[in-house]
């Protein structure tokens, strides 16, 4: 095994004094400071979480939510399409018999792992009923447990979309 000896940079006084390069270091970083502590107008600060963003794009992947049908019940029909897509794995569904006629099968339980979760939105491209979103625009997801972070069927459901629909939807999924 040959070995590569990288020569060390700098060759003259200057270069290899280190001190030089230090000082242009520290006149560009103070430089900056001065500027802005002398005019703190001028700064492009949100003063986050008092001023919310108001530049959030429809494309934005928030918070999921679960959709329902124009008579208001569940559009998902439990057929697992999102999380055998999810990366992450970390949608757990929970299947059962439904009983309304509407369908074969809804979820019993249906339950994302925000902590897992890494906004990727393979769930929303895979589930064939547009039963899933990311359009609530909810970015901020704050807890004291874990447990916090797990979002139920019932959360999800309950989570509204921060958008009208914008297209026809399968299975008359709406809002
Ligand atoms: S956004 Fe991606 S990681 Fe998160 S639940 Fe959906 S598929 Fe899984
Ligand atoms: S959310 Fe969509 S993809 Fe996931 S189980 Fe329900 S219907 Fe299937």
């Amino acid at each position: 095994m040959s070995t590569h000896i990288v020569p060390r940079h700098g060759k003259s006084f200057k270069e290899r004094w280190y001190l030089s390069a230090l000082w242009v270091g520290f006149r560009t970083t103070f430089g900056h400071f001065w500027r802005n502590i002398l005019n703190t107008n001028a700064i492009d600060v949100l003063e986050y979480p008092e001023v919310m963003p108001n530049d959030i794009t429809a494309r934005y992947r928030g918070h999921h939510r679960l959709t329902h049908r124009d008579d208001g019940s569940i559009a998902c029909v439990a057929c697992f399409m999102c999380a055998t897509n999810c990366p992450a794995q970390c949608i757990t569904i929970e299947a059962q018999a439904r009983i309304d006629g509407i369908d074969e099968k809804e979820p019993r339980r249906f339950e994302i792992d925000l902590l897992e979760c890494i906004f990727c939105g393979y769930c929303v491209e895979a589930c064939p009923c547009d039963a899933i979103r990311m359009d609530t625009n909810i970015f901020s997801m704050v807890g004291n447990a874990r447990s916090d972070f797990i979002r139920t069927k019932e959360q999800l459901l309950a989570t509204q979309g921060a958008y009208a629909p914008t297209h026809s939807q399968a299975k008359g999924a709406h809002t």
